[in-house]
């Protein structure tokens, strides 16, 4: 800090940080990691290194440079031990994505259960394997061939729906998982996966089985594995949305 207007400079910087950090706790979004010291015991300039460390913005720069992946590593490391939501607090392990880098096919869910928490993959608990029969025994492939993914990447406590801020915080990684797999049909598994990838309000039971487009890709959407499991009357017409999957892979035209 030589000059005085250095010093001008980062007492309207501390201020503009102190308002933003007090706004953000009078919203009690407390969930951010508290890597800064006390405003009272801020450190002498010459100790900061980022001061910007750990708030949203840091992690909003940090979700931009993830999204400057061209790889499904890459994205996955640069994703990191991801803090960007309060799912990250109640997590296990971070649930990315399994499959084919190059899947024809991608399936979409919601996000990891129990079961993919503790394993870091998706889709392996009782929904996983009713989606597993689905991949092998309904359309003769199998997992490996394919690219299946979350919403969301971290477990939502007692398996409660994803809310808004966590869809918003992860829907960009989904984003990018499609970008880079780029698939030519995607199955979005359930009400979370099909709205959130169409950006639409309208309820599942209206938009299953009807073809979509995601950004030029194929999508059908169709009924959540775990909504099966409740409803196993309705799995023949999941059975129908998966034959007209099977259909355009053969090259047939919607
Ligand atoms: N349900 C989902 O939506 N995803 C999983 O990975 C498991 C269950």
């Amino acid at each position: 800090m030589s000059d005085p207007s250095d010093a001008d400079e980062m007492a309207a910087l501390t201020t503009t940080l102190k308002r933003y950090l007090e706004r953000r706790q009078r919203a009690r979004l407390r969930y951010l990691p508290k890597v800064l010291p006390p405003l009272s015991q801020a450190a002498t300039p010459r100790e900061v290194t980022n001061i910007m460390a750990g708030t949203e913005l840091d992690m909003l720069a940090e979700t931009h440079v993830a999204l400057q992946a061209d790889s499904l590593d890459g994205l996955r490391a640069a994703i990191g031990d991801c803090r960007r939501c309060k799912l990250c607090s109640g997590r296990t392990n971070l649930v990315f994505g399994v499959g084919h880098p190059r899947a024809k096919l991608m399936f979409v869910g919601e996000g990891p259960g129990r079961d993919e928490d503790l394993k870091g993959e998706p889709f392996v608990g009782r929904a996983g394997q009713l989606l597993t029969d689905i991949i092998t025994k309904g359309m003769g492939l199998n997992r490996e061939e394919v690219y299946i993914c979350n919403v969301v990447k971290c477990r939502p406590p007692e398996n409660r729906n994803p809310e808004p801020d966590e869809v918003a915080a992860c829907e960009p990684f989904l984003k990018k998982q499609i970008d880079i797999v780029r698939p030519d049909i995607i199955v979005g598994l359930g009400k979370f996966a099909v709205q959130t990838l169409l950006n639409s309000k309208v309820p599942i039971g209206k938009l299953r089985g009807v073809w979509a487009s995601y950004h030029g890709i194929k999508l059908m959407p169709t009924f959540h594995p775990a909504y099966l499991l409740r409803n196993p009357a309705d799995k023949k017409l999941v059975w129908e949305d998966i034959k007209q999957v099977i259909k355009v892979m053969h090259g047939e035209n919607v």
